[in-house]
């Protein structure tokens, strides 16, 4: 994978070879770090990159901070000028992934949460697909159950917490899969290994509840509106049992990194007729509309980056 030019490190724009951290820092021992993945899409036909709902991916990082008893000493409003302060100065003119980080920065020995140093943060690096499969993924059920929010909180996005899902993402793509769905502690759907799920049975879009050790996604909040209003279907936010999918008429995954995937495969059984359903592909062209900021409606979405150059 290509390295950034530059880190937001210490306060500062450094060159990302300087963005260094000691081997006791406490983040790297513990876990004990939370993280954002926020993506900006290039938009050719106005030569502008747009960042995609960032003051809502700001919020989560703040509100992970929150559960973490972490500082953060800036709004989101500030890391989203930041963020475009960091991609104006890398360049790019491509779609990107924007990873910003708050951690325990300590050198010490002691695992806990009280009395440490927050440090943030953030590198971009260019970026396209995350599930290459992306219209006809084949899924299993992951052996790996969910990481319960009486474990750790599963509506943060904390560091440790994706030990989970790499055993989640690596036992599935060594048995020949694209992805998993993962199973909470009660047996129900909670999602992918990095991806809210959905399904549509019996004319209804259905979604895991919040309550069910979900990561609050901000793609799936965009799902939900652009199905409701745009699609108009109606959406469910309800638990989802395991044979539940073996029956459904579409499946599909949402994330930042995996935008919207279609699942047309779990263990081995076709989801539907095996093919991408209608509502997908309607949800998928809207997403890539509304991204890319082709949809007037949503541009409140979109956050320009070169629009406002800093000459510095
Ligand atoms: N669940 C998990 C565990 C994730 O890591 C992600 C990716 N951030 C998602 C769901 C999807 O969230 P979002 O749409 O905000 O990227």
């Amino acid at each position: 994978m290509t390295l950034p030019n530059y880190a937001f490190f210490r306060g500062k724009i450094v060159p990302y070879s300087e963005a260094k951290v000691g081997v006791m820092t406490h983040a790297l021992n513990y876990g004990t770090a939370i993280f954002g993945g926020v993506r900006g899409y290039w938009n050719e036909a106005e030569e502008e990159l747009f960042i995609f709902r960032p003051h809502d991916h700001f919020q989560r990082l703040l509100n992970s901070a929150r559960m973490m008893l972490m500082d953060i000493p800036f709004t989101r409003e500030q890391l989203t000028e930041l963020s475009i302060e960091l991609l104006q100065k890398e360049g790019h003119r491509q779609d990107v992934y924007m990873r910003p980080m708050a951690y325990f920065a300590d050198e010490i020995i002691g695992v806990k949460l009280h009395d440490l140093k927050t440090e943030v943060t953030i590198f971009s690096v260019p970026f396209d697909k995350y599930v290459s499969n992306d219209t006809g993924a084949h899924v299993t059920f992951s052996s790996w159950r969910r990481v319960d929010d009486n474990m750790i909180p599963a509506r943060a996005k904390v560091a440790g917490a994706y030990v989970n899902t790499a055993f989640v993402k690596t036992d599935a793509v060594r048995a020949g899969f694209d992805e998993a769905l993962v199973l909470g502690q009660d047996g129900h759907i909670s999602e992918g290994s990095a991806e809210n799920i959905f399904m549509v049975r019996n004319g209804a879009l259905i979604t895991p509840p919040v309550t069910d050790n979900i990561l609050e996604g901000i793609t799936r909040a965009s799902i939900l509106e652009l199905a409701e209003k745009e699609v108009g279907i109606p959406v469910v936010q309800r638990s989802i049992d395991r044979t539940e999918v073996y029956i459904a008429d579409e499946m599909f995954m949402t994330g930042t990194a995996a935008q919207v995937t279609a699942i047309t495969k779990v263990d081995h059984r076709p989801v539907g007729d095996g093919q991408m359903g209608p509502v997908t592909a309607k949800l998928r062209k809207l997403y890539d509309d509304a991204v890319r900021g082709r949809l007037p409606k949503y541009r409140d979405w979109n956050y320009p980056v070169f629009e406002k150059m800093v000459v510095k």
